[in-house]
């Protein structure tokens, strides 16, 4: 068998050295540090791929969490966001390109009337919460279990299932993702697990009328692409019609990417309040808040508070322009699709030659790999599983120079610029990492 050759990181781990001297865990976002030895810094990207800063060419599947749909430095939004920069950036006064990129957006996803932009996903939905409280004045929410709605204290919570027995009479405790968030908001969040109607119906009878939003990623991003059903996402929508509760749907990950109206429009589903980022824009930061003119109309002077300094930056607002309008224009969203098919399908074939029982979840342009016949229906299932499996070939897949995340929870990301050398690289990496990994 051919034994991984051995990556040379030998600048990054340098770097790392230096870096750690100067930023916790040195890097800029927690999620970024793999390691002592195994933290990369990037040199550039183009398309599908990477380079790091020893010169390693990485074919890329998680496109920095999602947004670089086109694939890396795509030159056509490039050149839009260069003309934003000729803008001249912020200057706490709207420009007319907002309309545009407003206009756009509701006529991609139906249902939507009006659009706010924020700068980051989690901006978003802090943004969206707040207009569903303003406008219900009820504080309560409800989040389905194993989502990440991004990093504001209202959204970080889960359950913690590490001590729970599947068919216990009690439900799992909810505790908080980090440290620092105040242990008095746990009153107000309360958790349902995906696809179970029971105990949907349950959560809503008892705290329905004291919940101004539902929050729901219909394809869980950040769990290993748990998708709900149809009929989980219509039930939701109609109990929350019958309590006077908002239905949020993010669509972070998912919306421009799944389909050009979102994972909502897969569903036949339209929320009151929909959240977009990633996808918006290539990579630029720029996240939309939309939905139903009544609801968005409470953004206003003695209603909900909503705004912020880089709040549509000509640079990022110049970018979504362009890069919504090729995916609303162009085929890109069926390039991606049928790429991931032909990933699945290879990734597949290599799985069943050798008898390993695998499935996937999600859509073909974010999928997640799972080692069981069965994808999880719901984060206790996932955790309660046995992942070091798919633990072990990412670590080795990364030796070999295609990066997938470490941790099976976040999905495989599509960009256009996946291309037939991509994948044939990815497939023979492939192949290498399953074997290393049954050794
Ligand atoms: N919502 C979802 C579904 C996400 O996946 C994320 C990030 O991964 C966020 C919100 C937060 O977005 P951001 O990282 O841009 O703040």
């Amino acid at each position: 068998m051919t034994k991984a050759p051995p990556r040379d990181l030998t600048r990054s781990n340098a770097h790392y050295r230096r870096a750690v001297q100067r930023l916790p865990l040195g890097v800029a976002s927690t999620f970024r540090y793999w390691g002592d030895d195994r933290t990369i810094y990037v040199d550039h990207g183009k398309g599908g791929r990477f380079w790091d800063i020893d010169g390693n060419a990485y074919v890329d599947y998680r496109l920095g969490y999602g947004p670089a749909i086109l694939g890396y430095a795509d030159a056509r939004v490039d050149a839009a966001a260069m003309r934003g920069m000729n803008v001249g950036g912020v200057f706490a006064l709207s420009t007319e390109r907002e309309l545009a990129v407003a206009d756009r957006i509701c006529n991609m996803v139906p249902g939507m009337d009006l659009v706010r932009f924020s700068n980051s996903g989690t901006e978003a939905v802090m943004g969206a919460l707040r207009l569903a409280r303003a406008h219900t004045g009820r504080e309560s929410y409800l989040l389905i279990e194993g989502s990440y709605h991004g990093l504001f204290d209202a959204a970080m919570w889960m359950v913690n299932v590490e001590d729970w027995q599947p068919g216990g009479n009690l439900d799992p405790e909810v505790v908080s993702y980090s440290k620092g968030i105040p242990q008095d908001l746990k009153a107000l969040a309360h958790l349902t697990p995906m696809n179970d109607p029971q105990k949907l119906e349950d959560v809503f009878k008892r705290h329905g009328s004291s919940l101004a939003a539902m929050l729901i990623e219909p394809i869980q991003g950040n769990c290993c692409g748990i998708s709900a059903t149809t009929e989980f996402v219509r039930l939701a929508r109609s109990l929350c019609d019958q309590y006077g509760v908002l239905l949020i749907i993010d669509e972070v990950k998912t919306g421009f990417r799944v389909a050009k109206g979102g994972v909502q429009s897969l569903h036949g589903v339209v929320p009151d309040i929909a959240t977009f980022a990633k996808a918006m824009a290539n990579g630029y930061p720029i996240a939309a808040i939309a939905g139903r003119e009544e609801v968005m109309r409470t953004f206003r002077y003695g209603g909900a508070a909503h705004g912020g300094t880089y709040t549509a930056h000509s640079v990022s607002l110049a970018a979504a322009e362009e890069c919504l309008r090729i995916l609303d224009e162009t085929p890109a969203l069926a390039t991606i699709a049928s790429y991931g098919e032909a990933l699945k399908s290879g990734l597949s074939d290599i799985l069943t030659r050798r008898g390993i029982v695998h499935s996937f979840t999600g859509h073909s342009s974010m999928f997640g790999l799972f080692f069981a016949p069965h994808a999880p229906d719901n984060y206790r299932d996932w955790k309660l599983s046995d992942y070091t499996f798919y633990d072990t070939m990412a670590h080795h897949l990364h030796d070999l120079c295609i990066i997938c995340e470490p941790d099976s929870r976040e999905p495989w990301f599509i960009c256009e610029a996946h291309d037939a050398a991509c994948l044939s690289d990815t497939l023979k990496a492939v192949e290498t990492a399953v074997d290393l990994t049954l050794e």
